[in-house]
C-alpha cells in the first residue's frame, strides 16, 4: 500500500478522529468546571475560614469542588475562585460535618446529573466508533459497501432495473444468434399470439461463447427491443455475498420481476453460480449452491404465462450443472461465436459511427487484417486508433493508426484472443479444403454443409459434412469413402506444403478406428471374414487395451493389423487422387477460405462445380466361402 493511499482513504482520519477522542474525552469530562486542585487540609481551612460560597461533594470521587468568594494567593500561588480537593475516605466524616457547618449558601452532596451522563458518554464513544469502523471494515471486505448496505433495507435498488438502451441494430456480424433472439422478444411482447395456440413460452435461455463476443450485448439488446423491465445481475455478485444473502437474492428478483412482468432478468457469467454441483475438494461450495438450487426453484416456479424470460450467459458451458440445461430451464441455448470476415467488417462499421476516418480507410482490409478478433477486440482496435489519431493532434483516423491499434490490442492484455499466424492459417485452409474436396469427390460421401477456418475450442478449424436424411446404418463404400474424407485434410498438407502438421491426429485416429472396427466388428475385411473378434464391450473405466482383449491367434492379429493398414493406404491413395486430379480446385477453395473464412454449403457447391469423381471401387462379390473383392462395375 502507498502512503498516499493511506492519508486520503477514510480509514485514516477514521483512525485519527479516535485518538484525538481517546486523549480529549476523559479530559474534557472527568475534572470539568473544578478549578485548581488544592491540598486537602487547604480546603478544609477554607470552608471554616468562611470564604467558600458554594460547595459539592461527589461521593464516588472522594472529592469537594468549592466556589470562592474571591481568589487568594498561597504560597506564592495564585488560585482562581474555584478550587478542588480530595478526600479520604477516613475523613469523609469530618469533611461533610465542616461544609454542612459552614452554612453555605449552595451546598449540594450529589454531582450534577449532566455530568454523570457526560462522562458515560465520553467513556463510550472510543468503543461505538471502533465498533463502527468494524463494522465498515466487514462490509468493504464482503463486496461493495454501498451495495450490501442495501441488504434488507430497500431492495427494490439491488438489481439494476434499467433499459438499456440497446438494440439488435447494434450487434452486429452474429446473425444466427439475433434470428433466435427475434424470437425471445416476441415471445415477450406478443405472449397472446404463443399462447393462444398452447405453445409454451421458453423460460430460460443459455447464450454461450468466448468472452467479448456480444453475450452481453445481445441480452441488452433483446431487453432494448422488447421493452419491458431489465434486471440484470452477475453470477460473480452472488458469490462475494454473505451467507445465506444469494438465495435470498434470487428469491427477490424473481419476486420483482414477477410484479414488473414482462421482464428480462439476466444473469451474466451463470458459471459462476451454476457449476456443477458437489464438484471441487470438499464436496463444493454450499453457499453457492444453495444459489444454485434457489434458482432452478425459482424458474421451476413461475409459470410459462408469467411473461418473464430468463436470458443467461457464460463463456464455460462446460461446467454447467446439467440441471441448468434441463428442459423448462435454460433449454435453449445459443452460441455466440468470434465473427468471421463479413462479421468483422459489419462490427467495424457499427463502432467506426462517430469517429471520423480519412476517406480512403478501407474497413474491409483492417477486418482481413483482424482474423480471430472478437467485437470487444475490434471495438478496442477503432478506440485505440481514436486515441492514437488524438494525441497525435490529427483531425481523422488514418491506416497507420489502425495498424498501431491492431498491435496494441493483439499485444496487449487480450492474449486471450486466440490468433492464427499466416502460415498457420494457410494450413488449416488447405488441411480443411482438403477434407471437403475429397469428399466432394467421393461417390458415397454426404454433401459438404460448412467448411470454416475460425478455431474453435481446441480445433483450428472444421468441416461439416451431413447426411440428407438420417442415417441408421452405413455401407462399407459409405466407411471406406469417410476413411478417405479423414485423410484428406492430411493429404492436402503433404501435397502443398510437404510437410504435415499435427493437426491430423485427430483425424488419423477417426481414421484407424473405422478402419479396424470394418475388420474386427463389421466382416468387411474379405481375408477375416465375418467373425467378431475382440470382446468389444469397452469399458470406459479400465483402457481399451485392456478390456478388448484379444481372443485370436498372434496369426490372425497380423492379419487383421495388414487388413486395418491396407484399408487405410487405399484410403491415402483415394484422397491423394482426388486432390491431385483437382488441385486448381483444391487452391481456389483455400484462397477464399483465407479471405472469407467460413463458407457455407452454397458457395462450396459453386466452387465444386466441375470436380473430376473418383471412379467406383472394386467390387464386393459374395462367394460359397467367403466374399471376394473383383475388379469391375459397381451398381
Ligand atoms: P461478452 O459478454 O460476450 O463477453 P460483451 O457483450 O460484453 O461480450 O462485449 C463487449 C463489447 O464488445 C460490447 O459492449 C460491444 O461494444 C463490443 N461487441 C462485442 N460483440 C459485438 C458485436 N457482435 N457487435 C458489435 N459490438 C460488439
Ligand atoms: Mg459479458
Ligand atoms: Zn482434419
Amino acid at each position: 500500500m502507498n502512503f498516499k493511499k493511506i492519508f486520503t482513504g477514510p480509514l485514516f482520519w477514521i483512525l485519527l478522529a479516535v485518538l484525538i477522542l481517546l486523549v480529549a474525552v476523559p479530559a474534557l469530562f472527568s475534572s470539568a468546571g473544578a478549578g485548581q486542585r488544592v491540598d486537602t487540609n487547604v480546603g478544609m481551612e477554607l470552608i471554616e475560614d468562611g470564604q467558600v460560597t458554594e460547595a459539592r461533594i461527589d461521593d464516588g470521587d472522594s472529592r469537594v469542588d468549592l466556589t470562592l468568594a474571591e481568589s487568594f494567593e498561597l504560597d506564592g500561588t495564585e488560585y482562581e475562585d474555584a478550587v478542588h480537593f480530595h478526600f479520604s475516605q477516613a475523613r469523609a466524616e469530618t469533611v461533610a460535618e465542616s461544609i454542612a457547618a459552614a452554612d453555605l449558601d449552595g451546598y449540594t452532596d450529589e454531582p450534577e446529573q449532566s455530568n454523570w451522563l457526560l462522562s458515560m458518554l465520553g467513556f463510550m464513544i472510543p468503543f461505538l466508533i471502533i465498533a463502527a469502523i468494524f463494522i465498515w471494515l466487514i462490509l468493504r471486505m464482503s463486496g461493495g459497501g454501498s451495495r450490501v448496505m442495501q441488504f434488507g433495507k430497500s431492495k427494490a435498488k439491488m438489481f439494476d432495473k434499467d433499459m438499456p438502451e440497446v438494440n439488435f441494430q447494434d450487434v452486429a456480424g452474429a446473425e444466427e444468434a439475433v434470428e433466435e433472439l427475434h424470437e425471445i422478444k416476441e415471445f415477450l411482447s406478443e405472449p397472446e399470439k404463443f399462447q393462444r395456440l398452447g405453445a409454451k413460452i421458453p423460460k430460460g435461455v443459455l447464450l454461450y461463447g468466448p468472452p467479448g463476443t456480444g453475450k452481453t450485448l445481445l441480452a441488452k439488446a433483446v431487453a432494448g427491443e422488447a421493452g419491458g423491465s431489465f434486471y440484470s445481475i452477475s453470477g460473480s455478485d452472488f458469490v462475494e455475498m454473505f451467507v445465506g444473502v444469494g438465495a435470498s437474492r434470487v428469491r427477490d428478483l424473481f419476486k420483482q420481476a414477477k410484479e414488473n412482468s414482462p421482464a428480462i432478468i439476466f444473469v451474466d457469467e451463470i458459471d459462476a453460480v451454476g457449476r456443477q454441483r458437489g464438484a471441487g475438494v470438499g464436496g463444493g461450495n454450499d453457499e453457492r449452491e444453495q444459489t444454485l438450487n434457489q434458482l432452478l426453484v425459482e424458474m421451476d416456479g413461475f409459470d410459462a404465462n408469467a411473461n418473464i424470460i430468463v436470458i443467461a450467459a457464460t463463456n464455460r458451458p462446460d461446467v454447467l450443472d446439467p440441471a441448468l440445461l434441463r428442459p423448462g430451464r435454460f433449454d435453449r441455448q445459443i452460441p455466440v461465436e468470434a465473427p468471421d470476415f463479413n462479421g468483422r467488417q459489419q462490427i467495424l462499421q457499427v463502432h467506426s459511427k462517430g469517429k471520423p476516418m480519412v476517406p480512403d480507410l478501407d474497413l474491409k482490409q483492417v477486418a482481413r487484417k483482424t482474423p480471430g478478433f472478437t467485437g470487444a477486440d475490434l471495438a478496442n482496435v477503432l478506440n485505440e486508433a481514436a486515441l492514437l489519431t488524438a494525441r497525435s493532434n490529427a483531425d481523422l483516423i488514418d491506416d497507420r493508426a489502425i495498424d498501431e491499434a491492431i498491435d496494441r490490442v493483439m499485444a496487449g492484455p487480450q492474449k486471450r484472443t486466440r490468433l492464427m499466424k499466416h502460415h498457420e492459417r494457410r494450413v488449416t485452409a488447405y488441411h480443411e479444403g482438403g477434407h471437403a474436396l475429397v469428399a466432394a469427390a467421393l461417390n458415397y460421401s454426404a454433401p459438404v454443409t460448412k467448411i470454416t477456418i475460425l478455431p474453435r475450442g481446441r480445433a483450428l478449424g472444421y468441416t461439416m459434412v451431413i447426411p440428407e436424411d438420417d442415417k441408421y446404418s452405413t455401407t462399407r463404400n459409405e466407411l471406406l469413402d469417410q476413411i478417405a474424407y479423414a485423410m484428406g485434410g492430411r493429404v492436402a498438407e503433404e501435397i502443398v506444403f510437404r510437410d504435415p502438421s499435427t493437426g491430423a491426429a485427430n483425424d488419423i485416429q477417426k481414421a484407424t478406428d473405422t478402419a479396424r472396427r470394418m475388420v474386427t466388428e463389421y466382416g468387411m475385411s474379405a481375408r477375416v471374414g465375418s467373425v467378431k473378434l475382440g470382446s468389444g464391450d469397452s469399458s470406459p473405466f479400465l483402457g481399451r487395451e485392456m478390456t478388448t482383449g484379444k481372443d485370436y491367434s498372434e496369426d490372425l492379429a497380423a492379419i487383421v493389423d495388414a487388413e486395418v493398414r491396407s484399408i487405410i493406404d487405399e484410403a491415402h491413395d483415394e484422397a491423394y487422387w482426388a486432390l491431385t486430379e483437382n488441385r486448381q480446385i483444391l487452391d481456389t477453395l483455400a484462397e477464399e477460405l483465407l479471405r472469407v473464412e467460413t463458407l457455407n454449403a452454397m458457395e462450396v457447391a459453386e466452387i465444386f462445380t466441375g470436380v473430376t469423381k473418383r471412379p467406383v471401387r472394386k467390387v464386393w462379390e459374395s462367394s460359397p466361402d467367403r466374399p471376394l473383392v473383383v475388379e469391375g462395375e459397381n451398381a
